[in-house]
């Protein structure tokens, strides 16, 4: 009895101390909440400074994945152009988003740091087929996703602002609130009109 009236107590305490403090709300989608360092998102696989790919193709992330979400078919590299530092290449990379929990454990069987959790969490789509991320989008999602893989900001052309924005420019957008705009000025309408052509 007494344990249930503490445990009633507790709670109601954790209650009336939220009532007193100002609400939170984020603007979602306009204005994006930071992820913590350690949030798994998106997967993105990545290259060595020399521009080699770092995933040598050894499956280890493969045989990781509790889901069989990932799907990788290896190749000797060729000595003379190689894609990789390894012997072998993957030349065939996939992620099925849908079976992916986000475990991170394909992160933590890699070998050589090729392959890394994000914190792009906008991963919505409408067709199956676009949730299996090739090897090129996961290399180079700037150029290589589809728009509707990140956020509505990429389904429309332009942003909040009226500004075209191009995938790459949008990715790179994903600001923590509070934190400086990366994307460049809108010009005033006073420096637009100074641009135009007087002809
Ligand atoms: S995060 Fe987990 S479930 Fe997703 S692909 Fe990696 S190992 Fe598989
Ligand atoms: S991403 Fe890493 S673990 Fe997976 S195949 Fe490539 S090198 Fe191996």
């Amino acid at each position: 009895m007494l344990n249930d009236t503490k445990a009633l107590a507790k709670g109601f305490w954790t209650t009336f101390k939220h009532i007193v403090r100002p609400p939170i709300t984020v603007r979602y989608p306009d204005e994006k909440r930071t992820t913590a360092a350690k949030f798994r998102g998106r997967h993105r696989l990545y290259r060595d400074e020399d521009g080699l790919e770092r995933c040598i193709g050894c499956e280890l992330c493969a045989a990781a994945c509790p889901s069989q979400a990932i799907l990788v078919r290896a190749e000797e590299n060729d000595p003379s152009r190689p894609v990789s530092p390894g012997e072998r290449f993957a030349s065939v990379y996939e992620i099925n988003m849908i079976r992916c929990i986000f475990c991170g454990f394909c992160e933590e069987a890699c070998p050589v740091d090729a392959i890394k959790l994000g914190p792009e969490y906008e991963l919505s789509d409408f067709k199956r087929p676009d949730f299996v991320y090739t090897k090129e989008m996961l290399l180079d999602p700037e150029k290589n996703a589809p728009p509707t893989q990140f956020h509505a900001d990429v389904e429309r052309s332009t942003d909040e602002r009226g500004v075209h924005t191009a995938l790459g420019t949008v990715y790179r957008s994903h600001h923590p609130i509070g934190a400086p705009d990366p994307r460049p000025p809108v010009p005033t309408e006073a420096q637009a009109g100074d641009n135009e052509d007087p002809a």
